[in-house]
């Protein structure tokens, strides 16, 4: 029996890997990665991660078959012309469909395969359909304290540690002028890594219908993100130690140059395997046991890895296909090109786009309040945001930005968000240091030199008020725009159309 190993199955610790001491299949298959204008660091990262998992496998005594070919068939048909007779053992993949689709590839090859359950997450699908049951609504916060009850995490008897399920009424603090959170860590590669980045730059450059960030003209900066399981603990021994404290207060906080601020940057390795969630807890609860680190912020990065990160894999196991091309507001703008360049006179957008250029990141309050804010008010088909996501980002996989994207940043299906995430340039302004050094003003709605953010945020709720008017946690926001004559409406539908038309000429 062989098992099947994919690019974000790098784990050994739990699942089929763990006590199996015989032969390991891994495939890097080119055309996979040539089917979305990748970040050039997404690529280096699986494909580095997936050669040293190689590496560590055999170190511990597995024959490795590690195949490098163009399609998963040209692999598959290979291993099992040398092993006509094995069975492949695989993790069921997270993508919809994607066991299905292997079950296929392999049959196809002459083969057979056994799907098994993924044990790195905290709640299976079992145990999150039973909590489910008849819910008519499936709320977040009600799964985060269920499943604070059933690990045990941050509980004293039967009740939260602190007294309170969450502490984000700490969470939204601004930093203090000249604020420097700690440096994020930066790691030694070995030669068949930097092989690896080089290789990458070659062979996924241009050619895609969308603008890649791989062309030449993309110029990221040196390759940063954990390839091993090494570099991926010292990552959570340098958040638990040094970013850790200040992340709580200061985690809604945006800052011009500062990309990483007190953000744990785990969400890679964890997506890919090298860590996994209850040793990541863990290790945070060690620290604020051990080191009385504030409650705020190890509660709110708790709730992120064993709430928000369990939750929105079975929405998406729930809620797929459909929700991949959710659009309840039946939004049909294409994105902006500015979103794979960073050229905008917008300066929250501009700095946070070229960050995502430069290193296939940015921090989940950019991710909610920036990107996905803007393509919401200014129109943009959810699917075309979600592919932009998933290319893009180095921790961006289907089962992470498809419910993230879809759903909680462009409000497409209703299936947990309750209202959209809109907001204009107040938001950005509260919790950023972009306006003051802006080219558009923050207080103008209409006319020369007015914040996009504002005209778009309250254009969008004029076009969608037949959606959104009867939501009831939307009638403050209609109560200001009845407030606005109609003289006003129609100039800020003027002002929107024409900074369409600029975002279309590259000019915004
Ligand atoms: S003024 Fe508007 S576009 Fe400029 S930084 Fe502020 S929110 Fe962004």
């Amino acid at each position: 029996m062989t098992i099947l190993a994919l690019g974000d199955q790098l784990t050994r610790t739990v699942g089929p890997l763990a006590d199996h001491d015989g032969r390991v299949l891994m495939i890097e298959a080119r055309d996979f990665a040539h089917r979305h204008p990748y970040h050039p660091h997404k690529l280096a990262l699986v494909f580095a991660a997936m050669r040293r998992f190689r590496d560590r496998l055999q170190a511990a005594g597995h024959p490795v078959d590690y195949r490098r070919t163009e399609t998963f068939a040209d692999a598959l048909e290979a291993h099992f012309e040398a092993h006509p007779d094995d069975d492949l053992t695989v993790v069921r993949p997270a993508s919809h469909g994607g066991a299905d689709r292997m079950r296929r590839l392999v049959s196809d090859a002459g083969g057979s395969l056994t799907v098994v359950e993924d044990e790195r997450f905290l709640c299976s699908p079992a145990a999150f359909d039973e909590w489910a049951g008849d819910r008519d609504t499936l709320t977040h916060e009600t799964f985060y304290r269920h499943m604070r009850r059933e690990t045990g995490y941050l509980m004293d008897g039967d009740d939260p540690v602190g007294g309170e399920w969450n502490y984000d009424d700490q969470n939204r603090e601004t930093p203090p002028e000249g604020y420097e959170p700690p440096e994020a860590p930066t790691f030694e590669y070995d030669d068949e890594t930097h092989e690896v980045i080089e290789w990458v730059e070659s062979e996924f450059s241009g050619g895609y219908d969308e603008p890649p960030y791989g062309g030449d003209w993309a110029d990221p900066e040196p390759f940063r993100w954990p390839v091993t399981r090494e570099q991926a603990l010292r990552t959570l021994d340098h958040f638990a130690e040094s970013r850790l404290p200040e992340f709580g207060p200061y985690q809604d906080a945006m800052r011009e140059d500062e990309w990483a601020m007190n953000h744990s940057l785990l969400s890679a390795p964890l997506n890919l395997g090298l860590l996994t969630p209850d040793e990541v807890v863990e290790r945070v609860l060690d620290a604020y046991e051990s080191r009385d680190v504030p409650l705020n912020s190890v509660e709110g990065f708790v709730r992120q890895v064993i709430g928000w990160r369990e939750f929105l894999r079975h929405v998406y196991r729930r809620e797929m296909p459909e929700l991949a091309t959710a659009n309840q507001l039946g939004q049909t703008e294409g994105l902006p090109g500015f979103y794979w360049t960073g050229e905008t006179d917008m300066a929250c957008l501009s700095d946070v786009i070229d960050g995502v250029r430069r290193r296939g990141y940015s921090h989940h309050i950019e991710r909610l309040m920036l990107l996905s804010n803007f393509a919401l008010i200014y129109g943009v088909e959810p699917a075309a945001l979600n592919r932009w996501f998933h290319a893009g980002y180095v921790d961006a996989f289907h089962w992470v930005t498809t419910p993230n994207v879809i759903e909680m940043g462009s409000f497409g299906a209703g299936v947990f968000a309750t209202k959209p995430y809109a907001s204009s340039a107040n938001y950005v302004d509260k919790m950023s240091d972009y306006c003051s050094d802006c080219s558009y003003y923050k207080t103008k709605t209409t006319g020369e030199g007015a914040c996009p953010f504002n005209t778009f945020y309250w254009d969008f709720l004029d076009r969608n008020e037949d959606e959104l008017r009867s939501n009831h946690r939307m009638g403050l926001v209609y109560s200001h725009l009845d407030n606005k004559d109609d003289e006003e409406i129609e100039a800020i539908r003027d002002r929107a159309t024409e900074l369409r038309e600029r975002a279309e000429n590259d000019d915004l």
